[in-house]
């Protein structure tokens, strides 16, 4: 199937109860070999009457996060967990989310993204569950946002959604804090050519998670290249944690 056979059923799919109250289903939109897919919640009221992503006032916060992203939406591939608005802004339902991340799962299958970004509580926990990561409490939501995961070939990178600005702006500066992460995500760490980890990894003593989380991942994390940034010394069997692992060297 392609992109657009798949679009094309979201237009008309009756699988819930949210296609009675609907303008528009809206599908996923952007660059199609794209290394970031954002997964927001549900359309807002302005993205169902035009039946397009991240439209009107949560549009424009999304396009201001992402340049501190360093990335445009031409960059990325945005889609919903849920094609259809809830109406109300409701909470969506366990149902609804059940028979409308078919169209999720074939995106990631079409699309396959390297870094899965999910935005907010609903798709972040969805993703969870999908990928057997982690399961949480809603209060512990928030000490997951801006931490990076690795599953099999992808990494997960679940932020806050952008709309909580539109209600909370006092959230700006952390916000813009975690959506710098993408800028991190989207190049290797400077130090990864001349790093021990990658001698290490390429001789078979060190796990990939070490290299996908840190030297290809959140470098900016990494307590060797925080040290390295300092100046400090740091012996070469410090692992990106920061804990020691002598038995490298030996
Ligand atoms: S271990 Fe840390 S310093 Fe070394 S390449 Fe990886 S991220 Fe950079």
């Amino acid at each position: 199937m392609s992109i657009s056979d798949l679009n094309n059923k979201v237009r008309q799919c009756r699988r819930c109860r949210l296609s009675l109250t609907r303008n528009n289903a809206v599908c996923g939109e952007g660059n199609l070999n794209a290394r970031f897919m954002l997964i927001a919640q549900a359309p807002g009221e302005k993205e169902d009457e035009e039946g397009r992503m991240f439209v009107g006032p949560s549009g424009k916060v999304l396009d201001e996060l992402l340049s501190e992203g360093g990335l445009t939406r031409h960059e990325i591939y945005m889609t919903n967990l849920i094609k259809c608005t809830l109406p109300k802004y409701r909470r969506p339902k366990q149902d609804e989310i059940e028979a409308c991340s078919y169209y999720l799962i074939k995106e990631i299958e079409l699309i396959n993204p390297k870094i899965l970004v999910p935005l907010g509580y609903y798709a972040t926990k969805y993703i969870f569950q999908r990928y057997n990561l982690l399961v949480l409490p809603r209060s512990d939501f928030r000490s997951v946002y801006g931490k990076l995961f690795l599953i099999d070939d992808k990494k997960i990178l679940p932020l806050p959604h952008p709309t909580a600005l539109l209600y909370s702006p006092d959230f700006k500066q952390d916000m813009v804090r975690k959506y710098r992460k993408l800028r991190v995500l989207s190049k290797d760490c400077e130090w990864f050519p001349v790093c021990p980890m990658r001698r290490f990894y390429q001789e078979g003593k060190l796990d990939k998670k070490w290299i996908e989380l840190y030297c290809k991942g959140d470098w900016e994390s990494c307590v060797r290249y925080q040290m390295e940034e300092r100046g400090e010394y740091h012996p070469d069997w410090m692992l990106p944690d920061g804990s020691l692992a002598r038995e490298l060297v030996r």
